[in-house]
């Protein structure tokens, strides 16, 4: 890559951030909140660390990665040079990674099963580390989709909170892609009120003003951060 695109690059995720927080802040005001209340996660899979390096010399600590192999190659350095920088896992974890994932995020938002709770349970036992966690919820009840089925949602909380004793914290979704999004922000945002949940990560590029309205503590957003993924 030559210097001058590297140069256009890193102007560009700056504006991107400074951006989004303008959004997302009149977003949360327009919804009688807090803009505090709303944090901005910048998802980064597929990202180079020179990207997640721009962010975090703007200031930036909140990221998202979806896979635990490809965090730890860039988010293991990151996080001794930036002691708080915060990364949430978003994407699905096998239980033979859960080890790894839970030295490396600090919460991990897709906890769909309870077998995945009873390994967290397990290696925290051992190593006496244990991330926040959130439940991810297939609120499109989509078969191909990771998340637990509304259904079986009270049982997998109870299981984790009053069971396990994990520090269950909040629910995540991902609406399907022809519905409409506001739906499901509503849904979510409703189960965990229910649950006494404080945390609610939902709403992506196209819709997270809409999840701000509905109560979203956290919106996911990549590509309008660092661009095109790059593989
Ligand atoms: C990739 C991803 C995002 C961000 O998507 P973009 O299209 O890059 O903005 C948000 N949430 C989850 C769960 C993701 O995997």
């Amino acid at each position: 890559m030559s210097e001058n695109k590297v140069n256009i690059e890193e102007s560009l995720i700056r504006e991107n951030l400074l951006a989004h927080s303008d959004k997302i802040s009149a977003a949360a005001i327009v919804a009688g909140r807090q803009p505090n209340d709303v944090q901005l996660m910048a998802v980064s899979k597929f990202h180079s660390i020179e990207k997640v390096r721009v962010a975090l010399e703007e200031g930036h600590r909140l990221f998202g990665e979806n896979r635990v192999q490809e965090a730890a190659q860039k988010y293991l350095v990151l996080k001794n040079e930036f002691q708080d920088l915060r990364l949430h896992l978003i994407g699905p974890l096998q239980t033979n990674k859960v080890r790894q994932a839970i030295i490396l995020f600090d919460v991990i938002e897709t906890i769909d099963r309870p077998r995945l709770a009873k390994a967290i349970f397990n290696e925290r036992e051992k190593s006496g580390i244990c991330p926040d966690l959130y439940i991810q919820v297939n609120t499109g009840e989509e078969p191909q989709k990771a998340g637990v089925l509304p259904e079986n949602l009270d049982d997998l909380v109870n299981l984790c909170r009053d069971d396990l004793k994990l520090p269950l914290k909040g629910l995540m979704c991902i609406p399907p892609a022809n519905d409409e999004p506001a739906l499901h922000f509503a849904l979510l945002a409703t189960m965990a009120r229910r649950h006494h949940l404080q945390f609610l990560s939902m709403g992506m590029s196209s819709d997270f003003e809409s999840a701000i309205k509905l109560g979203a503590t956290h919106v996911r957003i990549g590509t309008n951060i660092f661009g095109a993924r790059e593989s």
